[in-house]
């Protein structure tokens, strides 16, 4: 008995894109916006994706 612990992961903090567990909502938001919301830090070139803006933007003028 007494073995319930209340750090059991929320429902709703798995990321859907890439399944990833988060331990709190917060965090999978967190999650979310660095990993997969990045709509223009991708090079339209190669297709290579960059968390980071600065690193596409030079990357670009490489990448020709
Ligand atoms: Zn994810
Ligand atoms: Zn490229």
């Amino acid at each position: 008995m007494g073995l319930f612990t209340r750090n059991t992961v929320e429902s709703g903090t798995k990321c859907k894109k890439c399944g990833s567990e988060l331990h709190s909502s917060e965090r999978l938001k967190r999650h979310q916006k660095i990993a997969h919301d990045k709509k223009n830090d991708k090079c339209r070139v190669c297709g290579k994706e960059f968390p980071d803006p600065e690193d596409l933007r030079r990357h670009k003028k490489q990448c020709r």
